[in-house]
């Protein structure tokens, strides 16, 4: 497929607001391509050239796409930056210059994949200039409409507001005329997260090749998730005789992948790479360590890396723990504000020696060679048990009691509250491990600030009211956040935030708006009213609030009948949830209406 016919694809989808008309027009541009550029397609649709998972950025600042510009067109770079000004957009800049020039060649998407593929790969002395020439040879050889929007690749805003629920719906039309198989590519998915493969075998090899796919070690898995109950008597009852429970630690979540029979797994950062100063040899490449949103954060943990060659009895491993500041003379667990310093990229030596980590592993996935996510949840803790020992000072266990009442989750909770914790996790004894899936073999007990068990709502930022007032100053007045359906995948608006900001939180709002900020609603987004500005909806945020309500300004579960949607009555943030959840992974409808059910059950 040429670039210019999926550069006319980019242009529909940037054209609507519907979801289901962005499934429809991307179907059509899977059945249109080569099953060999179906998976370039899905990354580049999402302006990336490698799934998210994979650390590859072009690097290219704005300036340096500037002069890229300015190279392919014979400008200087101030006068693509005066353009850029005049027009608003560095996109429709591009678009302006390659009007009037005669575009050399007419590149495949394949063409502008390897080109950008090989600027990301490009690093060390003279890479800035080799990766200007790069670009403005891809550059050159594009028509226009190309050229708008490929230029939006390197700095990151090339902003389609395609999620892989959308993505996976399209796949499946495109290769079947209907959405029944998004359950099974999605299988695949959760077991990989790399889409863009995913789709190729799917494309290559039909259903049957979806179901070769299996975990592979330094391929993150989705996360399992848990749900949430209103009290111990229900837990109960939905449990059955016997379950887990064991403590909620409220750091962030780790996924440790362990293979000591490479010399290193393939691409991510090396732990000596970025630590020159640490002396593991080629063993520091076995290890990678993900976070809960699939990121990689190898380097900035090079510790709990240590830990794991030191510690952990596996010749290979993915498991999973929550990593917490931990005092171990006083074996005091550090409060979340402290433990989420560690999620840096910088000065990572002297926060690793002032807040060292220990991770607490709850869970085991593929041990030895083997996918053992189907065992149970009593057979995987078994094998957890065989490989991380109680004696370790990095790699710990979590604590974990078998139990069968309410009574002995209320005393267990309180343990774990006056350690410092957030509360429990329930766990299922004979449930399987659900890879990026929600459901109740695992609930989740937390204490919220009246101390109940009542829980906060994980709300993503959709939209911003600039301020009036002293609120001018921070350039934010209010919020406007939502919650995911995951059955349409949109996300609807449930709450207006405008006090219980601290100045500082205004500002980092403030910022990320700055960051996040598009011209229209973004299609996902289900809304009736118009903040004074939309965000792409990325940025997750705990909320508490004292009640659910039914309000017909918001969008949250609408109900025709009643011309009313959920809403939250004096909601205040609680934390940001810094990048470990995605806007996928916040509070969806459904739970919210059990939240709200239960609120009701208990008056
Ligand atoms: P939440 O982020 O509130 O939805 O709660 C789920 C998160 O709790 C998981 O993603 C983990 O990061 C964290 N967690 C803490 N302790 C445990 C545990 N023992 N088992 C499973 N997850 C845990």
């Amino acid at each position: 497929m040429k670039f210019a016919k999926l550069a006319d694809y980019y242009e529909k989808l940037e054209a609507t607001s519907k979801r289901l008309e962005l499934v429809d027009i991307l179907s059509k541009l899977f059945a249109e391509a080569e099953n060999a550029e179906i998976g370039k397609i899905c990354y580049l649709i999402q302006g990336r050239v490698a799934p998210f998972y994979m650390p590859v950025e072009l690097g290219m600042a704005e300036s340096m796409v500037a002069q890229a510009i300015a190279k392919a067109y014979d400008k200087t770079k101030d006068e693509v930056i005066k353009s850029y000004r005049h027009l608003g957009n560095i996109g429709l800049a591009a678009q302006e210059l390659a009007k009037s020039h005669k575009a050399s060649a007419n590149l495949s998407v394949s063409d502008v994949f390897g080109g950008l593929r090989k600027i990301a790969d490009l690093g060390g002395e003279g890479s800035v200039e080799k990766k200007i020439s790069t670009l403005a040879q891809i550059l050159k050889d594009l028509d226009s409409v190309s050229v708008k929007h490929v230029v939006n690749i390197p700095i990151g805003t090339l902003r389609l507001g395609i999620g892989d629920p959308t993505v996976m719906d399209a796949l499946s039309l495109a290769k079947t005329g209907d959405k029944k198989l998004r359950p099974v590519i999605e299988d695949a998915y959760n077991k990989t997260s790399d889409l863009g493969y995913v789709a190729e075998e799917f494309f290559k090899h039909g259903e049957k090749g979806l179901e070769t796919v299996k975990l592979i070690v330094g391929k993150p898995v989705r996360p399992a998730l848990a749900e949430r109950m209103p009290n111990a008597d229900e837990v109960v009852k939905r449990m059955g005789d016997k379950f887990a429970a064991e403590p909620k630690f409220d750091g962030f979540r780790v996924q440790i992948h362990l293979d000591r029979s490479v010399k290193a797994m393939p691409l991510g950062t090396a732990v000596s790479e970025l630590r020159p100063g640490l002396k593991l040899g080629a063993d520091s490449q076995q290890v990678k360590i993900f976070s809960r949103n699939l990121e990689d954060m190898t380097h900035s943990f090079p510790d709990l890396a240590e830990g794991v060659l030191k510690e952990v009895k596996a010749k290979s491993v993915i498991m999973e723990g929550e990593a917490i500041a931990y005092n171990p003379q006083t074996e005091e667990f550090l409060p979340f504000q402290e433990t989420t310093k560690r999620r840096r990229k910088y000065k990572i030596e002297e926060t690793a020696k002032a807040l060292p980590l220990a991770c607490f592993a709850f869970d085991i996935l593929y041990l030895d060679g083997k996918d053992i996510t189907s065992k149970t949840e009593v057979e995987r803790r078994k094998l957890l048990e065989r490989v991380v020992s109680k004696n370790n000072q990095v790699i710990r266990i979590a604590e974990h009691r078998v139990i069968s009442t309410a009574k002995q989750i209320h005393e267990f909770f309180n343990e774990a509250i006056s350690d410092g914790l957030e509360g429990l996790m329930i766990k299922k004894l004979d449930s399987p491990y659900k890879a990026g899936g929600r459901g109740f073999h695992w609930i989740k007990f937390k204490r919220a600030s009246s101390g109940d068990l009542t829980d906060t709502v994980d709300c993503v930022l959709l939209g911003i009211y600039t301020g009036r007032g002293k609120r001018t100053e921070f350039g934010v007045g209010g919020l406007l956040v939502g919650i995911y359906n995951d059955k349409t995948d949109e996300f609807e608006t449930i709450s207006r935030i405008g006090t219980g900001l601290t100045d500082e939180e205004f500002r980092k709002v403030n910022e990320i708006g700055k960051q996040l900020r598009v011209e229209h609603k973004p299609a996902r987004v289900k809304s009736k009213i118009e903040p004074s500005y939309w965000v792409e909806p990325e940025e997750v945020l705990e909320i508490y609030a004292d009640e659910i309500t039914k309000s017909p300004i918001h969008t949250a579960g609408w109900d025709e009948k009643t011309g009313t949607g959920y809403a939250l009555r004096f909601p205040r943030l609680v934390k940001f949830r810094e990048k470990d959840k995605r806007a996928e992974d916040a509070t969806t409808v459904e739970e919210l209406k059990r939240l709200f059910a239960n609120q009701y059950g208990k008056k």
